[in-house]
């Protein structure tokens, strides 16, 4: 499904050079979570996959059921069925989230979108996340706080039914009550369409509402340690050091 091939990545800002000979492999309904301290690069992977401007490509290929997406725009992109979930949500003034989706739909599915259709979906979508409806009438983001943005980027995942996710710290600015919503959502979403997640975090919380995963450290601009749920847990519990350090897997 998603392959990355030996890819490194300068910063277009000043060439600084953030990944090196990065490797990563997730295929059809696997869930691969990348870890790794601030400022390690996790973010740059997840928009260097979208070919974000603001990243430039030295070397190696990143390919999506076989498509080179190093030449595609980003909205080429998400129409293969890609979503990314930015860290930082932003806010776009002059257009609300309703109008926006309804755009994206139509483009995507190319026909014209029922209006009544729509809305009702919207609306249930609101419910489920606990969203006040107001907010999608709203430009986007517009005087939302960290939590409520994720949320409405999480709106977009259900109304848009994308097959591969990246989701770059959805937990970060989450409340309990919003995380536990967040986690059953994103639970029910994997079993009913079965996608693939790319997920970036610093908490395990969220990834209990998953059933398996992989785990993977990044460090000096790549992959230096895999493993499964135990070494999420031990970095969690130990830190990033120990765990590189030593190599071992400590259990409890
Ligand atoms: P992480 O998500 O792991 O915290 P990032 O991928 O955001 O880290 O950033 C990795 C490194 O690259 C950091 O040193 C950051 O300052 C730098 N960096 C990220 N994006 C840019 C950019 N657009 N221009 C210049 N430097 C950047
Ligand atoms: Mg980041």
């Amino acid at each position: 499904m998603l392959k990355i091939t030996n890819l490194t990545v300068t910063a277009q800002e000043n060439a600084q050079e953030i990944l090196k000979d990065f490797n990563l492999e997730i295929k059809p309904g696997e869930i691969h979570v990348l870890m790794g301290p601030n400022g390690i690069g996790k973010s740059t992977i997840c928009k260097t996959i979208f070919n974000h401007p603001d990243y430039e490509i030295k070397k190696g290929t990143i390919t999506y059921n076989n498509e080179d997406l190093t030449q595609l725009t980003p909205t080429e992109i998400s129409r293969l069925g890609i979503f990314l979930l930015n860290q930082n949500p932003i806010e776009i003034s002059g257009i609300t989230t309703a109008e926006l989706l309804r755009n994206v739909l139509s483009e995507t599915t190319n026909s014209k979108v029922d209006i009544f259709e729509f809305n009702k979906k919207l609306t249930n979508i609101c419910t489920k996340l606990n969203i006040p409806k107001e907010f999608v009438h709203r430009d986007i983001n517009f005087n939302m706080s960290g939590g409520e943005k994720k949320k409405m980027e999480l709106l977009q995942i259900l109304l848009l039914e994308p097959k591969f996710i990246i989701l770059d710290e959805i937990d970060s600015g989450l409340d309990v009550d919003s995380t536990k919503l967040v986690g059953q959502v994103l639970q029910e979403y994997f079993k009913e369409k079965e996608a693939s997640f790319l997920i970036v975090t610093h908490h395990q919380d969220i990834l209990n509402y998953f059933p398996n995963y992989q785990v993977h450290i990044l460090e000096n601009g790549k992959i230096i340690k895999s493993g499964d749920k135990s070494l999420s847990n031990n970095i969690l519990n130990y830190g990033f050091k120990a765990n590189i350090i030593d190599g071992s897997d400590k259990n409890e």
